[in-house]
């Protein structure tokens, strides 16, 4: 226990010193003692009193820290080497003013030693040392001694000079050794124990010397006079002053009026006492000497001054630096703190004193502040200067530092410390590096949503904010318990929606840049939001039909390939093909505008006939799809859906101010389980559509394996109808048309067969379809005109009556290149054109104005054009007038129930009538028994033809037919 030992030892010493004091005093003044007794105690007490007060600081300099050994020592040794010229004095036995040599050498080695001491114990406990307080002491000393020596003058006149020196220079020296106390008592705020009882003891000692100095000046000496007393007792209390407490330094104030002060009032007074007394030659030369120290004291002062001004300087600029700055301790406690670096940690700069540092750094970096220090000390290059400085509110704070080191006031080393304040230039760096990344991010979104939540969440980062929200426009925001920010968000179309950035408390407020930040991020998410939804509106005018606003063909498709492929995997696609009848009648009647108008109604009744999530197409023209692919409904309910929807359609409307009937056809097809493509499912339906309209329309036909079956045979017979033209297997047969009156022979209708190789002879309805969709049924019909005109020509040449020749044609023949086929194949043939008859049906003639010029130019000709299959559309007999026709055939549908039902016969009886009134001529088609016959022959039709008279039969059969000139129904015969 290092610390114990002092504090005992301490004890015993200072009880010893009072002891020997109290004994001392005692010895001397008890008169029982009697005159030797006292004169034993004056002479040996004082010799013991010195060892006591020598060997004290001995014992102090032993168990002293070692920088404090030596002054202990060497003012321990002048005490003991005083004690030693007592000694010799003692033992020369002269008790006069005669003293050996040795014992002067011994008193005077005191202050040699004692001053060092002195000097280095103020070095050591008042830090920092200057050499001009050592001067300050010998000042003090010489001019106290110059204003004595000026004072006594008048009583040491006439006294050998040298006595006057003997008298005075214990006094001066002792003057020294008081002022250099006074002045380590004075710097220590006069606390200091230690001084304050080793300036006592000097006063002590000096007043004995000024005592016994006048006594050798005027010669008389007295060996143990009274006032020689002082000398062990003070010499008791310097040892005792080496066990008090050493108060801490008081920060050193200098000022120019401290350092100048006291030279020049020592200057003045030795001025006075020049001036006073200038011929006395010991004050003068004492002020001479007082005048040259005062000289050395004002230089150094103004030395010093000036490195005081230097340091004022330093002071200031570390105050008030715009940059933090602090003196740190080796054990990273803050020494010192400038107040900007106090303002950033939110603290004062008392408060901060002596607290660790790292109470200040963020926790994440208690690392580095630990690495600088350990690689300054060591000379090593610092680790990187970024650090986060934690402020009293928490508020994170971005520094960069430098350090370096430096030699404390106590000699232990410190860092210099300066902290740059770079949060600004970071919190600008992060908001750049956000703004680049949004940016990026913000290209790869398109969903509003989505756009909104990483912006939003990019502020929140890069602000940083607790919370960050998009309110759409007109939306105010809450209150909050915290700072909040908020920026607009302009928009191209809407109002300005606002960002708002919000800190939840305790927190600090928002910068300007945060301000600007935010506001950027807004512009940002304006832009990109604009961006999304111009892309939205692309895409979606990509994928809609304009006219209606329903998905278009390429929508349809995308969406059918996803659906179909999904299907793949399990589940179904039903898909509802719808064509409109007879659309064609209102655009060319009402106006294209009448059938825009027609379309956006079908396409409203359509979407509110299904849910929203099925989807509803228009494929251009009057072509419509439903697709249920979302929530598939069960394949038993389609056809009922397909019906509402048609339902839904054929529902009257109003449209251009007529009220119209709209119907349409439907094709439905399901993707099974064979796999389904969005192409092969649309085909699928086409053809059920279709089979729907050659059912009539208005009606819906499922695509079901006998359809698939036909879809087949068709794309085979396509492959192969082309080669069969070019291999001649087509064949004509001819049906006779006869006077229904008579039964009279009046012409052929012409009816194509092919003869297949393998399947044999095929029907008209197999290819003929076929033909007209591949476009074959131009070479088709071109090779029926000139068999069929050929054909006719043989026929004429066997009979007297002109026959005629009835030819079938197809929507696609009617071009005008038609007529020029015409007149050739009559001429080829040589037969004249009015004795041929081209067939067409209602469809084709409201087909436009093209097919009906076609047809006035073959009328022109002569040739006779028959509107064929009349009953099976929706030809009225209004609509006969406007058509350029002269034979109407009624269809097989219309004559079968004339027999038997008033309503067909009806409809017949008119149409004859109507046609007889126009002047057209009516043939009655598909006459099969004689109850029809005698139908059509009560209602005055005129020609017919029919199984009844003779099925379509080859041209050689047809010759002889020619030949007998009448048909007469087996029946009837
Ligand atoms: P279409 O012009 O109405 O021809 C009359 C159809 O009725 C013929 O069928 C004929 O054989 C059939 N038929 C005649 N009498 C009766 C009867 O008493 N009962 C029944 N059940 N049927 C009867 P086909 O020959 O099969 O022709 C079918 C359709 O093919 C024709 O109908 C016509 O539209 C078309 N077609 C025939 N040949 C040609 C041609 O060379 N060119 C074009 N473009 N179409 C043709
Ligand atoms: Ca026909
Ligand atoms: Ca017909």
């Amino acid at each position: 226990m290092p610390r114990r030992r002092p504090s005992a030892l301490r004890r015993l010493v200072l009880l010893t010193c009072a002891a020997a004091v109290a004994i001392y005093v005692a010895g001397r003044a008890l008169p029982a003692l009697g005159e030797d007794g006292h004169l034993v105690v004056r002479w040996w007490g004082a010799l013991a009193l010195y060892a006591v007060g020598g060997l004290s600081c001995l014992v102090r300099a032993a168990v002293a820290e070692p920088r404090q050994r030596l002054p202990w020592a060497l003012l321990g040794a002048g005490i003991l080497l005083f004690g030693a010229g007592s000694l010799a004095h003692l033992l020369s036995g002269d008790r006069g003013a005669h003293v050996p040599a040795a014992a002067l050498v011994g008193w005077l080695a005191l202050y040699p030693l004692g001053y060092a001491a002195l000097l280095l114990l103020m070095r050591e406990r008042l830090r920092p040392f200057t050499l001009s307080l050592s001067l300050d002491g010998l000042l003090g000393g010489l001019t106290l001694a110059a204003v004595c020596a000026a004072i006594v003058r008048a009583d040491i006149d006439g006294i050998p000079f040298s006595h006057v020196l003997a008298g005075l220079a214990y006094p001066v020296a002792d003057v020294l050794l008081l002022v250099l106390a006074l002045w380590g008592l004075a710097a220590t705020g006069w606390r200091d124990r230690s001084w304050l009882v080793m300036s006592a003891a000097l006063a002590a000692l000096t007043a004995g010397d000024i005592a016994v100095g006048v006594q050798v000046a005027r010669d008389h000496y007295e060996a143990l006079s009274a006032a020689s007393a002082t000398y062990p007792i003070a010499l008791v209390g310097l040892g005792a002053a080496a066990w008090f407490a050493v108060a801490p330094r008081r920060p050193p104030r200098p000022d120019a009026l401290a350092v100048l002060v006291l030279p020049a009032a020592c200057a003045a007074a030795i001025l006075a006492v020049l001036a006073l007394d200038g011929s006395a030659a010991l004050p003068r030369w004492i002020g001479l000497v007082a005048l040259v120290v005062i000289g050395c004291r004002a230089a150094l002062g103004f030395r010093e001054l000036s490195a005081l001004q230097v340091s004022r300087r330093f002071e200031r600029g570390f105050e008030e630096a715009a940059i933090g700055m602090a003196i740190i301790s080796e054990d990273l406690r803050w020494v010192r703190v400038n107040a900007k670096l106090a303002q950033m940690l939110g603290r004062g700069a008392d408060e901060l004193r002596g607290a660790p540092i790292l109470a200040s750094i963020h926790p994440d970096d208690h690392h580095l502040s630990h690495r600088i220090a350990d690689r300054l000390l060591a000379g090593a290059p610092p680790p990187p200067p970024e650090r986060r400085l934690v402020s009293a509110d928490g508020t994170v704070i971005d520094v960069v530092v430098s350090a370096v080191l430096i030699e404390g006031e106590d000699g232990a080393p410190q860092f210099f410390s300066q902290f740059s304040d770079v949060t600004g230039r970071r919190r600008s760096e992060r908001h750049a590096e956000a703004l680049a990344e949004l940016s990026r991010v913000a290209l790869d979104l398109h969903d509003a949503d989505e756009l909104a939540a990483a912006v939003c969440a990019g502020v929140r980062d890069a602000m940083p904010a607790d919370a960050c929200v998009l309110l759409p426009p007109g939306a105010a925001p809450g209150a909050a318990s915290g700072p909040m920010l908020t920026a607009p968000v302009r928009r191209r179309a809407t109002g300005p929606a606002t960002l708002t950035a919000h800190r939840r408390l305790p927190a600090t407020g928002f910068h300007d840049q945060d301000v600007q930040f935010l506001q950027a991020a807004a512009n940002l998410l304006g832009t990109a939001l604009d961006r999304a939804s111009i892309e939205g509106e692309l895409r979606e005018q990509a994928l809609t039909d304009p006219l209606t606003g329903l998905a278009n063909r390429s929508f349809l498709a995308a969406h059918l390939e996803h659906a179909t492929a999904a299907a793949a995997r399990g589940g179904e696609v039903a898909l509802l093909l719808l064509d409109l009848d007879r659309f064609k009648v209102v655009n060319d009647t009402l106006g294209h505008r009448a059938g825009d108008e027609l379309l956006r109604v079908v396409a409203e009744r359509l979407r509110a006939a299904v849910r929203p999530s099925d989807v509803v197409a228009r494929l251009g023209g009057d072509e419509f799809v439903v697709a249920w692919t979302a929530a598939q409904p069960e394949a038993e309910e389609l056809p009922a859906l397909a019906q509402r929807v048609l339902d839904a359609i054929a529902a009257p409307c109003v449209v251009d101010g007529q009220e119209l009937h709209v119907t349409a056809s439907a094709g439905l097809a399901v993707s099974g389980s064979e796999p389904a493509t969005a192409e092969t499912l649309l085909r699928d339906a086409d053809v059920a559509m279709y089979r729907a309209k050659e059912h009539g329309g208005a009606g819906c036909e499922v695509f079901d394996a006998g359809l698939r079956a036909r879809v087949v045979r068709r794309m085979a017979i396509e492959g192969e109808l082309r080669r069969a033209i070019e291999a001649d297997e087509l064949r004509l047969h001819l049906q006779p048309v006869v006077d229904l009156a008579t039964f009279a022979l009046t012409g052929f209708e012409a009816l194509v067969r092919w003869e297949h190789p393998e399947r044999g002879l095929i029907g008209p309805d197999e290819f003929v379809g076929v033909a007209e969709e591949t476009g074959l049924v131009v070479p088709l019909g071109r090779w029926v005109l000139q068999e069929a005109t050929s054909a006719l020509a043989e026929l004429q040449a066997r009979t007297s009556e002109p026959l005629r020749m009835a030819v079938n044609l197809s929507a696609r023949q009617l071009t005008p290149a038609l007529v020029a086929d015409v007149r050739a194949a009559a001429a080829a043939a040589g037969v004249r054109p009015r004795d041929l008859t081209l067939e067409v049906t209602e469809t084709l003639l409201v087909d436009g104005a093209a097919a009906v010029d076609v047809l006035t130019d073959l009328r022109a000709m002569g040739v006779a054009i028959a509107l064929d299959d009349f009953g099976t559309g929706w030809s009225s007999l209004g609509a006969l007038q406007r058509h350029p026709v002269d034979v109407l055939k009624l269809d097989r549908s219309l004559v079968a129930p004339a027999a038997a039902s008033p309503a067909a016969s009806a409809l017949v009886r008119a149409a004859v009538e109507m046609a007889r009134a126009l002047g057209l001529l009516v043939v009655a088609e598909g006459i099969e028994d004689a109850a029809q016959l005698q139908a059509m022959q009560a209602l005055a039709c005129p020609r017919g033809q029919g199984f009844l008279f003779s099925r379509p039969m080859p041209l050689a059969e047809a010759l002889e037919i020619a030949v007998a000139g009448a048909i007469v129904p087996a029946a009837l015969a």
